[in-house]
């Protein structure tokens, strides 16, 4: 076995994962790692969680797939949780966050031609930004890392910067406005999270000119800042969402989710998905959706983050050679790294089993389970100042 059939898309750690168990890693020669990846904010019941496990099995057993020309009761039951726990008034499923971002996109532009708009088809992202890897999804986020050689830039495409207000009041004013895209709290891009009074700002705003506002919450989401939606901490709610990485936990799952009123071009035929909405991944969905949406969780997550965010400003203190800035929201955790993130990320695994995730602006991610222990982040404190002294060694050295 090796990677040489693999198309080369990616920068690969050397490990080869074996199992995993809750915030565990095995590697195939034993190595027992602490994993605050989790599959990038995806496994946010940590490995093997046995609801899922037990949801998956049980599915498994009854039926995997049907097509969409049928109703498929799964399906009925996690719409209804998402509504019933969101602004949303319908949902539709996707495999993966790209793919709900994609949907996002196409149910604005559907809505202004279904309001007899069809001009409004301008879509405003912001930078720093990541919404997945489909055309649409890359000129909404316009990394240029991920958008050259691929052809020309998508018609309707533009970029904003945090923070430049008046260009963002520009740009919701034109009459051909479409939406505006919105990551409330940034995971690739180095876990940002936009002020609270800015999106409130955004909502107004766009309310005012008949703008849309789509979050894109497939990293932040489900219950990964101490809410199920991480727009929830402003008060304030966006006409559409991409939601997926923890609501399969694991499993490939996405949703967009909308109002009805900003989802009313989206009739009979207008969009589809073979796999999407299939009656196992509806499963396993609503298994994970039902067991992170609940005060255990949701109180676990804002305790641990308190805990981790205190002691990684104690060891930006002791370390300020190697940490720079402490930020993100919830258990999105970005450390702000002064040595190079890649370098710090093999330093913690090798020397200290610890798991943690690159992000943009030389941060290092880290994104544990949602069900992390209180000994378990002490664990992972330990490590990450086992990885802070390594660094320091090297440097001197
Ligand atoms: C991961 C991610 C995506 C893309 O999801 P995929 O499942 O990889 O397609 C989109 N937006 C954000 C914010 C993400 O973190």
């Amino acid at each position: 076995m090796s990677t040489e059939h693999l198309m080369g898309v990616y920068n690969r750690a050397p490990l080869e994962v074996d199992r995993g168990k809750g915030a565990r890693l095995w590697s195939t020669d034993g190595t027992e790692y602490l994993d605050c990846v989790a599959g990038i904010s995806t496994n946010g019941l940590g490995h093997a969680h046995p609801v899922l496990v037990e949801a998956v099995k049980t599915q498994a057993e009854k039926l995997w797939h049907v097509s969409n020309i049928f109703r498929i009761p799964g399906q009925e039951a996690l719409a209804d949780e998402l509504c019933a726990n969101s602004f949303a008034d319908v949902v539709f499923f996707t495999n993966s966050g790209t793919e709900a971002v994609e949907c996002a996109l196409k149910t604005a532009r559907k809505h202004h031609v279904a309001n007899g708009q069809p001009e409004r088809i301008d879509i405003y992202g912001f930078d720093g930004s990541f919404h997945g890897r489909t055309y649409g999804a890359i000129n909404a986020a316009a990394n240029p890392s991920y958008t050259e050689g691929f052809g020309p830039p998508m018609e309707g495409f533009h970029q904003l910067k945090w923070g430049d207000h008046d260009a963002i009041k520009a740009a919701i004013a034109q009459p051909t406005t479409a939406a505006i895209i919105v990551e409330p709290v940034q995971g690739e891009g180095g876990c940002r999270a936009m002020p609270e009074h800015c999106l409130r700002g955004l909502r107004e705003l766009c309310d005012q000119y008949g703008v849309l506002i789509i979050f894109d919450e497939v990293q932040c989401g489900m219950g990964r800042t101490g809410k199920l939606w991480a727009h929830e901490w402003a008060g304030m709610a966006p006409d559409i969402m991409a939601v997926a990485k923890a609501l399969g936990g694991g499993f490939p799952i996405g949703a967009c989710l909308a109002t009805t009123n900003a989802a009313k071009g989206m009739v009979v035929g207008v969009h589809g998905s073979t796999f999407g909405g299939n009656p196992l991944a509806m499963a396993v969905g609503l298994a994970a959706f039902t067991t992170i949406n609940t005060p255990a969780i949701l109180d676990n997550v804002n305790a641990i983050a308190g805990y981790l965010k205190q002691q990684l400003v104690g060891l930006q203190e002791r370390f300020p050679d190697v940490i720079a800035d402490v930020r993100g929201k919830g258990l999105l955790v970005g450390v702000k790294l002064i040595p190079n993130n890649r370098e710090f990320m093999a330093t913690a695994r090798d020397t200290q089993q610890l798991l943690i995730a690159g992000g943009g602006d030389n941060c290092v991610r880290m994104l544990p389970p949602l069900n992390l222990t209180l000994e378990e982040a002490q664990e992972a404190i330990r490590r990450f100042e086992g990885a802070c002294e390594a660094v320091r060694a090297k440097a001197a050295a």
